[in-house]
């Protein structure tokens, strides 16, 4: 989104929320070309989705942080950062092609792992740990067993 001030094409989202009746969203943009901060109300059609988190809070769909969640569990693994991209275009593709407004944060997280295991046992072992809510090896063992089965 252009920056209010300047003009200049490109603007840093800070921080994204639900507006009241859920069909717009606040947004707080930063321009890093003069340093201007402004908030943007932008409807709901034109982005992806609403998250549902486990405590039932709603969080816009957010691009960036599933895409920093992926980076994080390919750390040191030969994946490109394309490859990384690509991944995260697919989730969004699957969130659009569901037709969904909202999503359960446990449904995003399994696309997500879905699709690291497609690409690295190690990715998606990693990112089933930090983000599945698996504590010991019981619980991972149980998770190959049922997607694996
Ligand atoms: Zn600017």
């Amino acid at each position: 989104m252009k920056c209010q001030f300047c003009g200049h094409p490109k603007t840093r989202v800070l921080d994204s929320r639900p507006g009241k009746k859920n069909n717009h969203i606040r947004r707080r943009r930063h321009c890093q070309q003069c340093d201007g901060r402004f908030t943007t109300f932008e409807r709901l059609e034109d982005n992806l989705a609403l998250v549902i988190k486990r405590d039932g809070r709603l969080e816009v769909f957010d691009r960036e942080k599933i895409l920093s969640a992926i980076k994080q569990s390919c750390t040191k693994l030969p994946i490109g950062e394309d490859h990384l991209n690509k991944i995260v275009g697919s989730i969004e593709s699957r969130i659009q092609e569901s037709r969904r407004r909202k999503l359960r944060s446990q449904v995003l997280g399994d696309w997500v792992a879905a699709a690291l295991y497609e690409i690295h046992p190690a990715a998606y072992i990693r990112y089933s740990i930090v983000h599945r809510q698996i504590q010991d090896l019981r619980d991972l063992q149980r998770l190959l067993e049922e997607e694996l089965g």
